[in-house]
């Protein structure tokens, strides 16, 4: 008899067990497990447009839909991909982008494109239609991003260089953990040149003492409270961290600001470990 409850007890110890096992990695597999991205490095994937919204007369933004409803991009915050196309001579052209989403959208992944009228991935772009798939590889880039790794970024943007600063700011914004401060500075021509300028507004409303976003234009209109003409020095000395060994810069526009901002700088005093360009 003795030996028979024992035995039971043992297979129930067993069973309690085998269900403590389940349990504990259906736990770790849910909850803790990072979706595997739908991206490979070394070939390219196929997206299907499924949403277009044209934002001004040159800019428009595109919505895909990853494999399925649950699917996450799996690009790491800062990071940006090869979207191949074909210009308006039907030669292929690949040209990086970096989507304004985040693995936390889940489903899909936005590019916000600004489309050149000679541009040849312009044309690609600007010829998509919904249902139409992009062809996309990555992820690419240098830039890795640990929440707490800098105390304060200071951005220098110009045009389309928005769309990697973009990223990284609502990933800092959206994890309350996060208290690393953003100050944007985002150089354009025309006041209907400005990117995302609503979701930039609406970041330095909400999170006052985390971002802030100081727009210059070359052509500002006649009323006009930002900065006028290029990025100058005293801009950045004005509205950007000054030169810590726990603070970074980080620039992405067209190749002559960028080259006017890396003069800047280095005259300013930072070191090339607190520069980072996209
Ligand atoms: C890391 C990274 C991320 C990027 N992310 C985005 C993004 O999210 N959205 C986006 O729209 N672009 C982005 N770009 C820019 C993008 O890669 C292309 O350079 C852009 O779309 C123009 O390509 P294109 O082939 O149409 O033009 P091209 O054929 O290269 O250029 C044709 C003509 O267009 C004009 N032109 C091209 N680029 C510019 C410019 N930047 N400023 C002014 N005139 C220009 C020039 O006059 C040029 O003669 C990113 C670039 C980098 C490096």
């Amino acid at each position: 008899m003795d030996v028979l409850q024992s035995h039971r007890v043992e297979m129930l110890g067993i069973a309690v067990a085998v269900v403590a096992i389940a349990a504990g990695s259906a736990y770790y597999f849910y909850f803790t497990k990072k979706p595997k991205g739908c991206l490979d490095p070394e070939n390219f994937k196929e997206f299907k447009l499924v949403k277009l919204t044209q934002l001004s007369h040159n800019v428009a933004k595109f919505r895909f839909a990853l494999p399925t409803p649950t699917s996450v991009l799996g690009l790491p915050i800062g990071q940006h991909m090869s979207c191949r196309g074909k210009d308006s001579l039907g030669d292929e052209v690949i040209k990086p982008y970096t989507p304004t989403t985040l693995d936390s959208d889940i489903g899909y992944f936005e590019l916000v494109i600004k489309m050149y009228p000679q541009g040849r991935m312009s044309h690609h772009f600007r010829e998509m239609r919904v249902g139409d798939y992009l062809a996309v590889k990555g992820p690419k880039g240098r830039f890795k991003y640990q929440p707490g790794q800098v105390r304060a970024f200071g951005m220098l943007a110009g045009g389309t260089g928005i769309t990697p600063m973009f990223q990284v700011a609502r990933a800092i914004l959206e994890n309350p953990e996060d208290r690393t401060k953003v100050n944007l500075i985002y150089a354009n021509v025309t006041y209907e040149d400005i990117l995302l300028k609503e979701e930039l507004d609406r970041f330095a409303h909400n999170f006052p003492d985390h971002f802030s976003v100081f727009y210059v234009l070359n052509q500002p209109p006649e009323e006009w409270d930002g900065g006028v003409g290029y990025v100058s020095k005293e801009m950045i000395q004005t509205y950007c961290p000054m030169p810590a060994p726990d603070i970074q810069i980080l620039r992405c526009g067209p190749s002559p600001m960028n080259k006017a901002m890396a003069a800047h700088l280095n005259d300013l005093g930072y070191t090339s470990q607190m520069q980072f360009k996209f």
